[in-house]
């Protein structure tokens, strides 16, 4: 369970999230969905402290963190209990597949080389990657770039997975592949937050869809609830215009 309650977060004197909770239940998926600028991505990296919120709390299991007085140990805390996957993959260029799975196993969770390998070449061959083990990033289309950087997430054994926008850098013809993987793992139970633009992902995998705008959640229901039966105006004309 993630819980966060009352985060607030500004860049200078503009305010990009304005005293939001949201709570996340064990296996379940939440996409959040919003105009851009709307504050979806800064949400997301406050909860793995890639941004600092002003205020609030962020509770994932039984860890709580306090945003006003957050030690650096507590944030490490914090970060081992939630993966982030990358609009941009954010994938070391001078490691191979292989290695950049591996670096997590090995620097995060300070598992043995040999049983780092076998357990990320394990996890590549579940994202369709297992026979590109040994390849660079630079050799690597952007589907299966993304697939390295979902499989990198899923070696931490996270207790939340945070995709931001994770098929917006993709071309066209690469995202499907990559919605396939994290619907897959969806179907397995892991609890997953998901920023991203794609409808038909958002209609079909998740639980819940809420709609952000302006630093506030707008609404939040089922999927069918928000796309069939929105209740607020600014729902309405947000679908009304991607749609
Ligand atoms: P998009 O769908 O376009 O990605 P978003 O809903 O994810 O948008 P955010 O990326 O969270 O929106 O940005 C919210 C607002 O905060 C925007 O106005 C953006 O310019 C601003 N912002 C985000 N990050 C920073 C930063 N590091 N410094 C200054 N302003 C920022």
């Amino acid at each position: 369970m993630i819980e966060l309650s009352h985060i607030s977060k500004s860049f200078g004197r503009q305010e990009v999230l304005r005293d939001i909770s949201l709570s996340v239940k064990t296996g379940e998926v939440v996409v959040i969905l919003g105009p851009s600028g709307s504050g979806k991505t800064t949400l997301l990296r406050c909860v793995n402290y890639l941004e600092k919120p002003f205020g609030g709390t962020i509770a994932v299991g039984d860890f709580r963190l306090d945003c006003s007085q957050a030690k650096r140990g507590d944030i490490l805390k914090l970060r081992r209990k939630t993966a982030m996957v990358f609009q941009q993959y954010n994938l070391f260029r001078h490691k191979t597949a292989l290695e950049n799975v591996m670096e997590a196993l090995l620097v995060v969770k300070r598992m043995p080389a040999a049983e780092a390998r076998a357990r990320s070449a394990a996890l590549l061959d579940k994202v369709g990657l297992g026979d590109k083990l040994n390849e660079y990033p630079s050799r690597l289309s952007g589907g299966q770039q993304q697939r390295v950087g979902i499989a990198r997430a899923l070696a931490l054994e996270p207790e939340v997975i945070l995709f931001d926008e994770p098929t917006s850098a993709l071309d066209p013809e690469r995202v499907g592949e990559v919605l396939e993987v994290i619907r897959d793992i969806a179907r397995e139970g892991i609890t997953m937050i998901v920023v991203t633009h794609e409808m038909g992902f958002a209609r079909d995998v998740a639980n819940r869809v809420v709609f952000m705008d302006g630093g506030v959640i707008v609404e939040e229901g089922t999927p069918d609830d928000v796309f069939q039966r929105p209740r607020e105006e600014r729902t309405r004309q947000f679908l009304r215009r991607i749609t």
